[in-house]
């Protein structure tokens, strides 16, 4: 079985709140939401961070946008909303499998932490 948590719950062998899945890319809930609407999106390959990525996966990389717009529309948070990817140990990412957090619901304040 998979190390990776996010892996998992692509595989459907860990219990998540999934609320879009396609061959590419699934989204679930964040276990530990920071704003009333925050969900993950994330390719289905294991990518292990931005760091990582190859020319091969823009196609991929680039549909997480799509997707992101796509939920946010369902979530009714288009009068705005932040998409955050953490990349590496400084930027404070946990959870080494590349993922894309939608974030709306919520004043969002600038600068981020
Ligand atoms: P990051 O700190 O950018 O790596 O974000 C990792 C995110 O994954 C955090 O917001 C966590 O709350 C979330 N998370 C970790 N494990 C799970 C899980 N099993 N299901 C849903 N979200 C998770």
């Amino acid at each position: 079985m998979s190390e990776c948590i996010f892996c998992r719950i692509v595989q459907g062998m860990a219990p998540a709140r999934v609320i879009y899945r396609d061959e590419e890319i699934t989204a679930f809930h964040d276990i530990n939401p920071q704003a009333p609407v925050h969900i993950l999106i994330i390719p289905n390959r294991h990518i292990t961070s931005v760091a990582c990525i190859e020319p091969g996966d823009a196609n991929t990389l680039g549909r997480l946008f799509l997707v992101a717009r796509q939920l946010a529309e369902q979530e009714n948070i288009t009068d705005g909303y932040r998409i955050v990817v953490n990349s590496g140990r400084m930027a404070g990412q946990s959870v080494y499998h590349l993922h894309m957090h939608l974030l709306g619901g919520r004043r969002l304040s600038w600068p981020p932490g």
